[in-house]
Order: structure tokens, then C-alpha cells, then sequence
């Protein structure tokens, strides 16, 4: 079986951990990356979606943190903030830092984003096929209004530095418009038996990737099921800040209201969790198979669970 995942960070990869538990020998796992999160700093690319899909399935993860690598130190970021040089907001790692620093300079001597992300992934063996959404540049931006008036900044700027505490006016994925699915993206949604959205942010995660020209598109026309599972569980975002972003599309915080978000155009199949059993009738009502199962990534079996409930629906589906 071929199986796609659109995925952001920690919620995705730690799904997608489940979803390694529980498929047969021989299944083929292509993961599609959100790369909207993507930053520039101290001349370096990050991409910390990827890195946290990358890290969290080839065993590198910080695992209470969910990003960032496992035993880290931070003696380049203290001699950057010596020289006075930020932002210091975002963690970097000196571990981290060799990633980024591979990274730009593959970029540098000419390989697209999605070759690069190939070599990272020959050191950490994800056990799965992860490709970037596309190899052209999308940065996530935020509206907001504060004392300094109303202006665009970074995603990560908003989400990492103000913790999403002012709210969020638009989302704007700055250059997805134009920017090309990454080599593989469109073949993989084509052939894929099942497309899978973990629980990862609909706005600023899957929202991005599905922003991409032809991406969406694919993915509704695919003859495969494709089967989400809520990020939301009882009317707030288990961890992060997911309602915030929900907010500046319009989108209630509700399991049910990302399901309609999505559209029975998207999806056919719909997790929620069981606290929010009595949502299951209206997203059904919408045209999209519902269940509710526990949803809650607390440990790998109980991950595994949801993988499992999620292509127990995909079999329903495909009827
Ligand atoms: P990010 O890029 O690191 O923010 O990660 P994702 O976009 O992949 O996932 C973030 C989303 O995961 C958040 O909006 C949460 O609502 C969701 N999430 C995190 N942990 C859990 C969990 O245990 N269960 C469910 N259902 N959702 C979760
Ligand atoms: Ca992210």
C-alpha cells in the first residue's frame, strides 16, 4: 500500500510515528512537508518542520519538547548573543546548527530543497519518503495590529517570540502562490492508496501545503480515501495555539468546524476524538465518514491506535 501524509511538526511527526507502528511490511510512506515555517536566521535555512518529521522518526527528537534534537547544548547561540547578535528567541542548538548549516550550503552549491532534504534523510533513515512541499521559497506571514501599529511578520516570530498572543488578522503564505509542488509531490498524491492528514495545524500546516498550486487539486482528485484526524479535542488545540490561526480564517476551534474547513470536496473519512463524540452527526451530515476514537497522542500505543482507527476508516470509505 502506497500511503501519503500531509504533515507539519510535532503533531504530524508524532503521528506519523503511530502510523510506522501499524502499517504492513512493504507499505511505502511519503510524507509531504510543510515548509511555510521556514526562516532564515544567521545567514542559515531552517526548516523546522521537516527537521522535526526528520528528527522525531529517525530518533534525534528532544522528546518532551517535541522539536529540536535530544541532548542539546547551546554554545553557539551564547557566542552569538555575546556579539550581540539575534534573535534569541528561537532555540537553536549547536546539533541543530550542523542540520542547517548542511543544509545551506547543499542549497548554496545549487541542489533544490528536496535533494537536500533527501541527503539529511540518508544520515537519519526516517523510514519514510519525505519530500518538501515544494523547492520554492513560501514564508508564512501574520498580520497583526499592536503598539506599533498593523504590520506582516514572520509565523515564527508570531508563534515562538509573542507565544500567539496578540491576534492573528490574516495568514498570508507568502509566495505560495507561485511557487511549484516539489519534484514527487503531485506523482505521490496520484498513485497513493490512502492520504492521510494527521492532526497537525489546519491553517498554518496542512493549510500552507494544500496552498501550494495543484497540491489541493491533486488531493481532490485522487481516487484514494483521505482520512484527517481532528487536532482539535474539546474546543481547544491539545498543545500550541492552533485556535489562534483558526480564528483569522474564520474557523471555529471545533472538531467538527476544521472537518467543514476541510470540505467533504477534500475529505471522506474524519476522526474525532471521544470527547467530542457529539460532533460525529454534523460532520457526517456534511457528507464526510466520522468516528470517535481516543485521539490523544499520550504514548506510542495509544498513537498507534489512532493510525489504526485511521485506516480502519479509510477501509470504510473505500467501501
Ligand atoms: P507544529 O508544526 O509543530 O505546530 O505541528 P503540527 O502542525 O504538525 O501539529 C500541531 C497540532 O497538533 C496542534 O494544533 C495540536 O492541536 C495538535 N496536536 C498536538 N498533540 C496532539 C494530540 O495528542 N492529539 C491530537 N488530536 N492533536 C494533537
Ligand atoms: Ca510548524
Amino acid at each position: 500500500m502506497r500511503i501519503v501524509a500531509l504533515a507539519g511538526g510535532i503533531g504530524g511527526a508524532r503521528f506519523l510515528r503511530g502510523l510506522k507502528d501499524v502499517v504492513a511490511p512493504g507499505d511505502e510512506i511519503t510524507v509531504i512537508g510543510n515548509t511555510g515555517d521556514d526562516i532564515h536566521l544567521f545567514g542559515l535555512k531552517v526548516c523546522p518542520d521537516l527537521d522535526t518529521v526528520m528528527y522525531t522518526l529517525g530518533g534525534g527528537i528532544h522528546e518532551e519538547q517535541g522539536w529540536g534534537r535530544a541532548g542539546e547544548s547551546f554554545a553557539v547561540k551564547e557566542e552569538l548573543a555575546a556579539y550581540g547578535v539575534g534573535p534569541s528567541w528561537f532555540g537553536l542548538g549547536d546539533k541543530d546548527f550542523a542540520t542547517h548549516i548542511v543544509r545551506t550550503q547543499m542549497l548554496a552549491a545549487g541542489y533544490p530543497l528536496s535533494a537536500v532534504t533527501e541527503a539529511l534523510c540518508d544520515r537519519w533513515q526516517p523510514g519514510v519518503r519525505l519530500l518538501p512541499m515544494s523547492d520554492d521559497r513560501v514564508e508564512t506571514h501574520v498580520r497583526i495590529t499592536d503598539d506599533q501599529g498593523t504590520r506582516a511578520i514572520h509565523f515564527q516570530e508570531y508563534w515562538v517570540k509573542l507565544h500567539a498572543a496578540v491576534d492573528a488578522e490574516a495568514i498570508i503564505p507568502v509566495g505560495a502562490d507561485t511557487a511549484k509542488p516539489a519534484p514527487g509531490v503531485l506523482e505521490a498524491i496520484g498513485a497513493a492508496d490512502l492520504i492521510l492528514f494527521p492532526p497537525s495545524n489546519p491553517v498554518v500546516s496542512i493549510g500552507t501545503i494544500l496552498a501550494v498550486p495543484g497540491i489541493r487539486e491533486a488531493v481532490a482528485a485522487a481516487g484514494a480515501p483521505v482520512v484527517g484526524l481532528s487536532p482539535i479535542i474539546g474546543g481547544a488545540p491539545v498543545r500550541g495555539m492552533a485556535d489562534k490561526v483558526l480564528a483569522a480564517v474564520g474557523v471555529e476551534a471545533s472538531a467538527s468546524a476544521v472537518a467543514l474547513h476541510y470540505g467533504a470536496d477534500l475529505v471522506d473519512g474524519w476522526l474525532v476524538d471521544v470527547a467530542d463524540a457529539g460532533s460525529v452527526a454534523e460532520v457526517e451530515a456534511a457528507g464526510i465518514s466520522c468516528r470517535a476514537v481516543p485521539l490523544l497522542m499520550t504514548d506510542p500505543a495509544a498513537t498507534a491506535a489512532m493510525a489504526r482507527a485511521a485506516l480502519e476508516l479509510a477501509e470504510q470509505v473505500r467501501g
